[in-house]
């Protein structure tokens, strides 16, 4: 079942007088979610255009990006190869949820060290990919690049003109990029930054052109893949108020950070917010491992 747009009802939005609606986004499929679907669609596109018969990316261990890959390839009769950040997994990588689904559906890794990954978009390590995989369509860490942008254009419909505010979570830019340009001049864009650093702000511009849109920095709870106690109750919470399940790493921030708008009046009564949620919620299993060890409370299933 695909829902498209969810209204949310919260005490908290209706003394606000505010009107929220979720668009669900994740439900498009449990792995290939959101829009890591949106951002794969037209490179996929591409790549076959090109004859390629291997995809090839970057990302670390619990990269939604890494896992949609793996499976879109395989769906799409592509081979895959991730490049994963972090030499110590190559002894421990089948403990990890992520990289275990993504090698089930066919992907094949190469671990590098941190040192070498910051690196990875040089021309030497290009040259060395070419040489040790052969001819390869290659996508960027996150899958973010000009068809990715292209893809998460398609997220926004003509349905979706009657909103004030549209809100995203950011860890690229490329989806809030998207929407930006799919969005109405009088539309304002919000995007989460889930990272710290406002570097993001240049590497947005690079897709757009309009200037109806703005970053919040102030909701990324550490940095990424950081998460809080409180940040866990409030996912745990949020989905036994609504229904609606939200991942640690993105949309659990986001939803987190417009209500605490909300709260402390941002929005202007009567406003209609649209946020998107973009999925992510393969990595639920990933963190509430990372959670037990630690003894912390984990995300509700
Ligand atoms: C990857 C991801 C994002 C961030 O997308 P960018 O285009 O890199 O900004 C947001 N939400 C979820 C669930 C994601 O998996």
């Amino acid at each position: 079942m695909y829902i498209e747009n969810q209204p949310v009802n919260l005490p908290i939005l209706i003394e606000k007088q505010i009107t929220l609606t979720i668009r669900r986004e994740d439900l498009i499929h449990p792995v290939i979610s959101g829009n890591k679907y949106r951002k794969l669609k037209y490179n996929l596109l591409a790549a076959k255009a090109q004859g390629c018969k291997t995809l090839l990316t970057f990302g670390g261990a619990y990269s939604n990006h890494i896992a949609a890959t793996a499976y879109a390839a395989k769906l799409n009769g592509f081979d895959s190869i991730g490049i994963i950040r972090g030499e110590e997994l190559s002894t421990r990588w089948e403990a990890n949820f992520t990289l275990k689904l993504a090698y089930e559906h066919g992907m094949r890794f190469k671990f590098i060290s941190r040192e070498a990954y910051r690196n990875k978009s040089s021309e030497t390590f290009k040259e060395q990919l070419q040489i040790e995989f052969g001819t390869h369509y290659l996508i960027p860490e996150g899958g973010t690049n000009a068809l990715a942008v292209k893809g998460c254009e398609e997220i926004l419909t003509s349905k979706n003109k009657g909103y004030d505010v549209i809100c995203c979570s950011v860890g690229t830019g490329g989806t809030l990029a998207g929407i930006i340009n799919a969005s109405e001049p009088s539309q304002r864009v919000l995007g989460f930054s889930s990272l710290k650093g406002d570097f993001l702000t240049e590497d947005i511009r690079n897709f757009v052109s309009k200037e109806n849109w703005k970053l919040q920095p102030d909701y990324h709870f550490g940095g990424y893949a950081k998460v809080s106690e409180a940040l866990v109750h409030f996912i745990n919470d949020f989905k036994q108020q609504t229904k609606i399940p939200l991942d640690p790493i993105y949309t659990g921030k986001m939803m987190f950070g417009i209500l605490d708008l909300v709260q402390k009046d941002e929005f202007k009564p009567n406003t209609k917010i649209l946020a998107i949620h973009t999925g992510g919620l393969q990595g639920i299993i990933g963190m509430n491992n990372r959670l037990k060890k630690k003894n912390l409370p984990q995300i509700e299933i």
